[in-house]
């Protein structure tokens, strides 16, 4: 499985004000989209090399990364639990936690109290089991930078010529570790921007740090999350159904949006000179705007 993976660059070719190249990461699969995959490959390879057959993690209701460990678990024959972050009692139903039921995860609801404390919950429902490997929150780790760095090693084979300013959104800031990671190994000039898309983004910096040693060449643009996580405003939502009419490239309400109106924002300011080869990294997540539905009236 993935032997291959399908990431195409492309050239937004409608796009008003810049030449923008995307890296197409949300068309390596519908269900492990994304940086998901490049997040959870090590960790995969990582359990079947210590025997175990049964990843245990954490998510909220619309997690991205719950779908996607649901899914490559069910391919790789592994089982899959998740603690999901909310109400103990109410059992929650969405689209999202549909999919992750379709691929065979084992759901336990969690109130936010309990859910602090991960490697507890881990301890006492799994401590005994020796078969259960434990997947922190949104699959970070030092095995997830690891595969989100060789996003560059393919970005150097499809642009030769070098990219000045690669550009991602950031939840944990793990994705963002990995490509400045990548970035530093292949001794390339690139600058890394990040968009955070919850409010205080700053902290993306020390995450970074934590796992690629250095934050050279790493800019935050941390006025872009529109409110906060999952947050949205109506200049967004009217951004969105711009960009998929004029593009054909579909863009989600909690991460992608944020990143390409940050880029055509950064563009109108005259942040970028006319040489400047910008690449905009798709991380995928389109089932967020499941999530949103409500939010697109037409
Ligand atoms: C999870 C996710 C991110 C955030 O990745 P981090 O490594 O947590 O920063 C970005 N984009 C999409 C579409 C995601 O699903």
């Amino acid at each position: 499985m993935f032997a291959d993976i399908y990431s195409p660059v492309q050239q937004l070719k409608h796009h008003s004000r810049a030449q923008i190249l995307i890296k197409r990461d949300d068309l390596i699969d519908p269900y492990i989209s994304g940086n998901k995959w490049r997040k959870l490959k090590y960790v995969l390879k990582k359990a079947i090399e210590l025997n175990k057959v049964h990843l245990v993690t954490f998510g909220g209701a619309y997690s991205n990364h719950l779908v996607a460990t649901a899914a490559a678990c069910a391919r790789k024959g592994f089982k899959s639990t998740a603690f999901v972050r909310g109400d103990a009692v109410a059992c929650i139903e969405n689209e999202m936690l549909l999919l992750c039921r379709l691929f065979g995860m084992t759901l336990i609801f969690t109130d936010r109290e309990q859910y602090r404390n991960k490697p507890l919950l881990f301890s006492v429902h799994f401590g005994d089991d020796p078969e259960a490997y434990f997947v922190d929150e949104g699959g970070a780790s030092a095995e997830a930078v690891k595969g989100c760095a060789e996003i560059v090693d393919e970005l150097m084979v499809d642009c030769p010529d070098g990219i000045t300013h690669l550009f991602c959104a950031a939840g944990t800031g793990t994705t963002a570790a990995g490509l400045l990671k990548g970035i530093h190994a292949n001794g390339l000039k690139t600058m890394l921007h990040v968009v955070p898309v919850l409010k205080g983004g700053e902290f993306i910096a020390d995450e970074v740090l934590k796992y690629a040693g250095s934050t050279k060449q790493l800019v935050l643009h941390t006025d872009y999350h529109f409110g906060g996580y999952a947050k949205t405003q109506p200049a967004l939502i009217e951004y969105i159904k711009a960009f998929v009419g004029q593009e054909g490239v579909l863009i989600d309400p909690v991460y992608t949006s944020k990143l390409f109106y940050a880029i055509d924002d950064l563009t109108a300011k005259g942040y970028f000179k006319k040489t400047d080869q910008i690449m905009a990294l798709h991380t995928g997540g389109l089932l967020g705007i499941m999530g949103m539905k409500g939010k697109f009236i037409y």
